[in-house]
């Protein structure tokens, strides 16, 4: 076997999170080992819907990335959200999110990720195994594509290696699990006519959800999260049973007007992951750390968010493995203001329809238009769950649904503000 390769940091996985940690890390003045199992550097990922939420832009903005995703034809998310109180639209639109397909976005963070200057990068390299030194985790051992194993040491190991992390498992960092009680079904179309224009759009049909988003290069990626109870109808006839409940919706795309370039992708079976996200010498981002519902399109965001935490956490430490491991816990803290997404989507995932707070809020935000901006902050992620059901929300939430309810009645919605049944 060779000799060991040093490096400061070794990231394993070399998608969005382990790419953007890279960046980050290097531009600390790091040495990165970057490792990626796939030797493609076209790969990307499949299983994916392709939005990012706003609560990420900043740290997009931070990478050097948005006008690079403009010149690739992202588009700039916002949404408008059909509940059966009328339509949510932001009314402020404080910050937008991007909506790009994953084999856009993943080579193109990749090419700036192997391009930064300190980054090494492990192509077609599958790690096995982890270095243990000093009673801590050290490195890794890895087995390049031809079937060559090498070690790497490292004062730190990221796992950025996604939902089933290699990395967690040999490092015994369990993953605990929620029941999903939806499964997804999603397809990706060219020249689709889109009624809202290029804004995204979400049903809430309690409790299935149907989602669609317009994207790079005239794609719109339409989606359908319905109850695991229908998973019969689902699985016999994915392409009727998608026309059928588009064909039922408000101000939705008629799917049979656009060309489907992708095979409909079905997922049965998801549920809820989170871990632990660090011990000594190891931390966890990305989907390594937590992968939940896609139904909120959120996983994309946390790993580029997670990976700048982490590295911001370490900051220029990343030659004393006595600080690294204590700057981990900085990073433990910033997670915490994940918990409380975790919880409510971990509850929302069971399927069930939602609960009186939630009709509460979303009521309200259905019918005046601050509620309808904090929910939009809520649903992009850039507020935390405590401060989406703080007292003042909620006093005003139920003001508007009060005043609402005394109100004579209005003349008749127009098409975009038609309600679900
Ligand atoms: C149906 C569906 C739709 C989704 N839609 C959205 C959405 O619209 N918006 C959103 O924000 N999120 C969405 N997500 C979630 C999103 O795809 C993930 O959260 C995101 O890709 C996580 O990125 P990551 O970099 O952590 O992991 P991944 O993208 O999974 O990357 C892991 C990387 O690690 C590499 N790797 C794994 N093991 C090893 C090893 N042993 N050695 C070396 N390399 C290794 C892999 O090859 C891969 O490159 C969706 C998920 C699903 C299932």
């Amino acid at each position: 076997m060779a000799e060991p390769a040093r490096y400061d940091i070794a990231i394993v996985g070399a998608s969005i999170a382990g790419c953007a940690a890279a960046i980050f890390f290097a531009r600390n003045g790091a040495r990165v080992a970057l490792i990626e199992r796939d030797p493609d550097l076209l790969a990307y990922k499949k299983l994916c819907t392709h939005t990012i939420q706003s609560s990420a832009t900043p740290t997009l903005r931070r990478l050097g990335l948005t006008q690079a995703l403009d010149e690739a034809g992202a588009i700039r998310h916002d949404a408008e959200f059909h509940t059966k109180w009328g339509v949510i639209q932001s009314a402020t639109s404080a910050d937008y999110g991007y909506n790009i397909r994953r084999s856009t976005l993943d080579p193109l963070m990749r090419r700036r990720a192997i391009t930064t200057s300190g980054v090494g990068y492990f192509r077609g390299c599958s790690v096995r195994g982890l270095v243990e030194t000093n009673g801590r985790v050290g490195g890794v051992t890895l087995v390049r594509h031809q079937g060559a194993e090498e070690t790497v040491l490292a004062r730190l190991v990221v796992g950025a290696d996604g939902r089933n992390s290699t990395v967690a498992q040999l490092a015994g960092m369990p993953a605990r699990a929620a029941p999903n009680g939806r499964i997804g079904y999603f397809a990706q179309y060219r020249n689709l006519p889109l009624p809202a224009g290029a804004r995204s759009q979400m049903w809430f049909l309690e409790p299935d959800v149907a989602c669609v988003f317009p994207s790079d290069d005239d794609v719109t990626v339409v989606t359908a999260m319905p109850s695991r109870d229908r998973i019969a109808e689902w699985k016999s006839d994915p392409e009727g049973a998608l026309r059928r409940l588009f064909a039922g919706l408000p101000n939705a795309p008629r799917l049979d007007e656009g060309e489907r370039v992708t095979p409909i992708m079905g997922v049965l079976e998801y549920p809820n992951l989170s871990r632990k996200a660090f011990k000594p010498g190891v931390a966890l981002i990305g989907d390594a750390a937590l992968c939940i519902d896609p139904v909120w399109a959120i996983g994309c965001g946390w790993a580029l968010q997670s990976a700048e935490w982490l590295a911001d956490a370490v900051g220029a430490a990343f030659e004393d493995e006595v600080e690294i491991d204590q700057r981990l816990a900085l990073y433990g803290r910033r997670r915490r203001a994940l918990s409380g997404h975790r919880c409510l989507i971990n509850d929302f995932s069971s399927g069930r329809p939602f609960n009186l707070a939630e009709r509460l809020m979303i009521a309200a935000a259905a019918r005046d238009p601050a509620c309808a901006d904090h929910f939009v902050a809520f649903g992009s992620r850039s507020i935390g769950a405590a401060q989406f059901l703080r007292p003042s929300a909620l006093a005003r939430a139920l003001w508007v649904n009060a005043r609402h309810t005394l109100a004579p009645p209005r003349p008749a919605a127009s098409a975009a503000g038609r309600t679900l049944n």
